[in-house]
């Protein structure tokens, strides 16, 4: 998921790109889960905190740098 600005969030939990505001249906609020930081995680299949990026570059960074905290 990217804005405009070609800013990043990710998943702080798997890091995945797949995760999306909550929508109505799901107990969000429209506009307003968004600025709580409410967002759902396809991969993990639940309610994540997203970590915003600013670019592609510094996302691979995280990417980089949570695979050699893992080994
Ligand atoms: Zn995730």
């Amino acid at each position: 998921m990217s804005d405009k600005r070609g800013r990043l969030k990710a998943c702080s939990r798997c890091g995945s790109l797949r995760i999306r505001a909550f929508s109505l249906r799901e107990g969000g609020v429209p506009g307003a889960s968004e600025l709580a930081g409410m967002y759902y995680c396809e991969r993990c299949k639940r309610r994540v905190m997203p970590i915003v990026f600013d670019d592609e570059k510094a996302y691979r960074k995280f990417l980089k740098e949570r695979k050699r905290k893992a080994l």
